[in-house]
């Protein structure tokens, strides 16, 4: 109580509206996939505290890490020489396709990184124009609201240069259901010729899709994508920030499903499991250009939150997480199709990997969204202790990115708790 009622008197507006629940949880603690909240019940974290927490709340081997860091020096400005960022770097860049030399620039937080990449592009290619996904989201920063297309996140007087194309969307896109890569295609070149000067410095795609409501690129499109911003003069640029560290189960990357190789890449989230961190990895001779100017983060490779990269590419590595989150997401995806053929509120279930999705619908022939009917899920859910997040343009999709380390059990679990939702309502 007295913390929610600091909350309220202290924080601006604009942060006090995301507290998800009717009444509000004070979390205590957390252990790989669970959290306890302050009168000790057990939550299960579907969300990853936002997808942040991908390998587990508080996991030994990371705390371990960025404590023995932390205790020995606990930041060193980028101007110094430090040993673990450029491990970390190091490490990062052979996590990429080979054939490049890849280079990294350590940035605090995702949007950060984007700005940076936005930048890059510009500075590369000497082109201003940018494309981005309509169903986008990039981040809170000014440029990377300027490349976010859901409006519900963008701000007034945000800078421009940015057209949008329509997202691929194979349940409710503009070309209709299971339309294929090919009309988007087509309509990157239209938008292009249409919206742009036709002189391109870059195309940003979340390889999946995640406040967008787990809208996965179908086959063909991230590679096509890439050819036709490349005609243009433009780089490919793939955000990585929830799709990235063996999420979609499959690869390392979201963009590898596609065997495309991005100009740049762009991370976050996962990279720290909760400590603050993000990175832009590009391709050695695109990132060159940019050093004829100054650009320094202060906390950009911040040796703490560096180690614990470090730690959370061990783990993921050494405990097999891309194959966990393959099989427990297999599981948990197989579990919400036949939540779809019992209740008719849900119209699809989508995603890969430990990147999970389900879309309310008030009918399933027109497919208008039902936020209405995802908010009293979710709300339930919570009654269950199940921590999910609504996402989606009309807040009408039910997202799951839980900690990498989610079991069967789990899952179980977690279609039993939906299952009792839809049936309550
Ligand atoms: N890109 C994507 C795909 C994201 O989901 C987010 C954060 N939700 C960002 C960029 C921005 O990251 P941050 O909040 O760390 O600035």
């Amino acid at each position: 109580q007295a913390t929610a009622a600091r909350r309220d008197n202290y924080y601006a507006a604009s942060q006090r509206k995301f507290v998800p629940f009717k009444d509000p949880i004070v979390f205590q603690r957390g252990s790989m996939q669970y959290l306890w909240d302050a009168e000790g019940n057990k939550y299960t974290d579907l969300l990853g505290m936002n997808v942040c927490i991908s390998v587990g709340h508080s996991h030994p081997t990371v705390v371990a890490a960025a404590m023995e860091q932390a205790q020995q020096l606990t930041h060193c400005t980028t101007m110094f020489y430090h040993p673990t960022p450029a491990h970390l770097a190091e490490e990062l860049a052979a996590t990429m396709p080979k054939g490049h030399e890849w280079v990294v620039h350590f940035t605090n937080s995702g949007s950060e990184a984007i700005d940076l990449a936005m930048t890059m592009a510009r500075s590369y290619t000497g082109n201003l124009d940018l494309l981005a996904l309509r169903t986008a989201y990039h981040g809170p920063t000014a440029s990377a609201q300027s490349l976010t297309g859901i409006s519900g996140w963008r701000h007034p007087g945000m800078p421009g240069n940015v057209a949008f194309v329509a997202e691929p969307n194979q349940y409710r896109g503009i070309f209709g259901e299971n339309a294929g890569a090919a009309p988007y295609l087509d309509e990157i070149d239209q938008t292009i010729r249409t919206a742009t000067t036709g002189q391109i410095a870059g195309m940003f795609v979340e390889s999946v899709q995640g406040y967008g409501g787990i809208i996965e690129m179908p086959k063909g499109y991230m590679s096509g994508a890439a050819e036709r911003v490349r005609a243009a003069g433009g780089l490919y640029i793939a955000d990585e920030v929830q799709s990235g560290f063996g999420r979609t189960g499959d690869h390392m990357w979201g963009f590898e499903a596609d065997g495309v190789v991005p100009d740049i890449i762009v991370m976050a989230k996962g990279l720290g499991n909760g400590f603050p961190i993000g990175a832009v990895v590009a391709k050695k001779e695109i990132a060159a250009p940019m050093a004829e100017k100054f650009m320094f983060h202060t906390y950009g490779a911040n040796p703490t939150s560096c180690a614990a990269g470090r730690a959370v590419l061990q783990v993921i590595r050494e405990d097999k997480v891309m194959e966990n989150a393959k099989t427990v997401g297999a599981a948990l995806l197989a579990r919400l199709h036949e939540l779809k053929d019992k209740h008719a509120a849900i119209g699809d279930v989508r995603g890969r990997g430990l990147m999970l999705a389900i879309e309310m619908v008030k009918d399933r022939k027109t497919k208008e969204p039902d936020a209405e009917t995802t908010a009293a899920v979710f709300e339930h859910c919570r009654s269950q202790r199940l921590i999910l997040s609504k996402s989606g343009p009309f807040q009408s999709s039910l997202r799951m990115v839980p900690p990498m380390c989610l079991t069967l059990e789990d899952v179980d679990r977690v279609a039993d708790g939906l299952d009792q939702a839809f049936s309550s309502l």
